[in-house]
Parts: structure tokens; C-alpha cells; sequence
């Protein structure tokens, strides 16, 4: 499939009508970063931490991680990386942490909230990337902030680490990006102070959509009863897209979604303008954007909407058609 759209590799990403769209990829392994220059993606916009942590018996060592993220830097070039602090609980369970048994794991003890409550396996990861970087920008990104106050913690957390390794003597990063990822309703309505402070935003639309329309995005059942270009659900983007844009905040958006063509193309239209996928996705969602009007998608999306429709991609699909 890559073959297929080798053409295009090396093209911006540029729509008909003038807007400029990034598009990154996901990675988790250093053996997905080759995909880097095959896929032509600008970057590492999600790199998830949680494999080296779920494929041991034990927690790994701060050296091995300081290794793994500085060769993932070594191989990213000059293109950025953001990488994900751990996101355990909930669907990725740690087979070596005592597994308290929860009704709704899900909504349960995970990700941030195990960081903050136990400080050991964040700090250490932290000193990790800061000493991967060694001179190098860094990027960092917070994963399952549901209110501002841990966000605001946890980065916290990592600016008492810069100030340690400074202490020790160990070179600090060049740069230092600390982001947050927006995957419960909640942080829509955030104070405003959260889309100040935070650097950038990454939207999870896997979980953000799982909360926002109850359906657990494991059970298939429940999962495709809802459309991700379901009015509702639009709107929510749009209110995160323009409380962004009010504090010109960056905003992505890394959940599968990002990486099927129609759903990027609304979301673009929509106003995002960074776009985080697995890597084969790139390929097809460029092909999609560089022959789309945005300006056009919006006027049928907001037709759509008018008329009561309760997902526009019938009014997508059929404008797609005509064209
Ligand atoms: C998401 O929730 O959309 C996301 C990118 O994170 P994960 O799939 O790892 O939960
Ligand atoms: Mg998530």
C-alpha cells in the first residue's frame, strides 16, 4: 500500500483551497521509526511509552529506557518527537503491578492518576527522557489529564527533575515542550488557564470518544453504534479546536481517527491542522487532503448540521461523489 502512494511521499500537504495540514505518525518501537522517512510522515506525534514496560516482568531500568528514547531521537533526525508518559491501567495492564481488581478499569486507576499517586515510575521515566535528550529538544505530553490541576502536577514533577539533573551536572535539554493529551469531555471545559499552560495539545480521540458517548471502545458492539462524524461529537472538537485557537495553543489530534481519510478531512475542515496516524495511514489521508477544499467540507458539514442530521457523513460521502 505504501508503494501505492510513493508519489506523493515527499509532497506537503497542502489542500486545494491553501491550508497547510502536519502529519505525523504513532510509533511505540524503535522498530517502527524506519517508517519515519517511508512514510514521509513530519514526525513522532504520539510516541506511546507503554511497551517496554508491558513486554518485561519487572519495571525497566532508568538507563534502558534513556537508551531506547535517545536511539528514537537519533533516528527522528530533525523531526520532532513527542513522547507519552506511561498510560498503564485500564486496557494495559502491567503484569507486575499488583493488579487491584476494579469494576471499571477504564474509568479506573490509570494512566496520570497511577503517576501522581506513585511517584517512583514517573520520576524515574522523566529522568529518563531528560538524559535521552542530553542537549536535544524534548518533548513531553501527559496522557489522561481530566483536570487542569494534574496537568499543572505533573509538569511540575518534570521541572523538579530538570532542576535535579541541573544539580547533578547533567546537560539539560535544548528545549523543553511539555504537553497535554485531551481524551475526557471534561478538559473541554477547562479553566482557561489550562490551554495557557499547556504547550501543546494532543486530542485522543480513542478515549475522548469512548467517554463522550459512554461506549467502551473495546466492545464492537457498543463502538459503532456512534459515529465519529456524529454532530455531537463534532461540535466537541470544534469547542476544543477554538479554545485553542483563542490562547493559540497547538492542537493535534492522534486517535485512530486521525488516520482514516474522511474522518481526517472533516476534522480538518473543522480546523485542525495537525494530524498524528499510524504511518500507512499517511499515505491515504494525504491523498484525501491534498485534493480537498476545506472550505467547501465545512459549508456540507454545517448544512448537514442544520438540517438535523445526526452524523454528516452521508452529506460528506455524497458531496465526495460529486466531486
Ligand atoms: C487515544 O486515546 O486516542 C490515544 C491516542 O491514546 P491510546 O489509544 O493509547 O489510549
Ligand atoms: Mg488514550
Amino acid at each position: 500500500a505504501q508503494q501505492r502512494y510513493a508519489s506523493i511521499r515527499d509532497t506537503d500537504c497542502v489542500t486545494e483551497d491553501g491550508h497547510r495540514i502536519e502529519l505525523m505518525m504513532n510509533a511505540g518501537l524503535m522498530a517502527d521509526l524506519p517508517s519515519l522517512p517511508t512514510s514521509g510522515a513530519q514526525g513522532v506525534g504520539l510516541f506511546r511509552t507503554e511497551l517496554q514496560f508491558l513486554t518485561r516482568n519487572k519495571v525497566p531500568k532508568r538507563g534502558e529506557l534513556a537508551t531506547l528514547y535517545s536511539g528514537v531521537m537519533d533516528a527522528a533526525g530533525d523531526k520532532p518527537v513527542v513522547f507519552r508518559t506511561l498510560d498503564i491501567g485500564s486496557d494495559k495492564v502491567l503484569p507486575y503491578m499488583k493488579a487491584t481488581e476494579e469494576p471499571n478499569p477504564a474509568l479506573g486507576w490509570r494512566a496520570i492518576r497511577v503517576g501522581l499517586d506513585k511517584k517512583g515510575v514517573m520520576r524515574m521515566q522523566l529522568q529518563a527522557l531528560l538524559r535521552a535528550a542530553n542537549g536535544r529538544p524534548l518533548r513531553v505530553m501527559f496522557p489522561f489529564v481530566a483536570q487542569m490541576e494534574e496537568f499543572l502536577e505533573a509538569r511540575a514533577h518534570l521541572l523538579n527533575e530538570v532542576h535535579r539533573e541541573k544539580s547533578l551536572g547533567h546537560a539539560l535539554p535544548e528545549s523543553l515542550s511539555v504537553g497535554s493529551m485531551l481524551e475526557t469531555p471534561s478538559m473541554a471545559f477547562a479553566p482557561r488557564k489550562f490551554f495557557e499552560e499547556a504547550d501543546f495539545i494532543s486530542i485522543g480521540g480513542n478515549d475522548l470518544k469512548q467517554f463522550f458517548f459512554a461506549a467502551d471502545r473495546e466492545n464492537e458492539r457498543v463502538r459503532r453504534r456512534y459515529d465519529t462524524l456524529n454532530v455531537s461529537y463534532l461540535s466537541l472538537l470544534d469547542k476544543i479546536v477554538s479554545r485553542c485557537a483563542e490562547t493559540k495553543t497547538p492542537v493535534s489530534f492522534c486517535g485512530e481517527d486521525a488516520g482514516r481519510p474522511v474522518e481526517a478531512l472533516c476534522f480538518a475542515a473543522m480546523g485542525l491542522r495537525c494530524l498524528s496516524m499510524r504511518p500507512a495511514s499517511i499515505g491515504p489521508v494525504k491523498n484525501m487532503l491534498l485534493k480537498a477544499d476545506l472550505g467547501e467540507v465545512r459549508r456540507v458539514i454545517e448544512t448537514a448540521r442544520e438540517a438535523g442530521d445526526q452524523t454528516v457523513r452521508p452529506a460528506v460521502m455524497d458531496y465526495l461523489r460529486a466531486r
